[in-house]
């Protein structure tokens, strides 16, 4: 069992299932949302991920159509996401995670929208958008 939670620890969250799928994501709207230079995120199955505390806390936010962005109303961390398309999902933001998953980062997505400021300094493969 893998648990998660915000910084102010206000929402708490296990994961009973696999975490996969760990990626970078560059695009304008992961980085605004983050407050950082990309977004780091990681999928699970719907079924396995709970939240043990403060639920009454997370509030949503629609970032594109059918794409909800889960975030703590007290402390403003973004926790997961998860989209009306693929309800099975659920899109860890891989920094609240409380243990080491695991897994390692496979890929940097939407380097069309990298800072340019910034260098990716890794050996990851590079996509301009989200692969097929
Ligand atoms: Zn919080
Ligand atoms: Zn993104």
């Amino acid at each position: 069992m893998i648990t998660g939670s915000c910084h102010c620890q206000g929402v708490k969250y296990e994961i009973a299932t696999e975490v996969q799928a760990f990626q970078h994501c560059h695009c304008h709207t992961c980085r605004k949302i983050h407050g950082t230079v990309y977004g780091s995120g990681a999928i699970t199955s719907a079924d396995g991920f709970r939240i043990v505390s403060g639920n009454d806390k997370i509030s949503e936010y629609e970032s594109s159509p059918g794409k909800k962005r889960c975030f703590c109303c007290d402390c403003g961390s973004h926790i997961y996401a998860y989209m009306a398309k693929k309800p099975g999902i659920v899109v860890l933001r891989i920094g609240t995670l409380d243990q080491d998953p695991k897994v390692r980062p496979t890929r940097h997505i939407w380097m069309s929208h990298k800072a340019p400021w910034y260098e990716v300094l890794d050996d990851l493969p590079r996509h301009d958008e989200m692969p097929a």
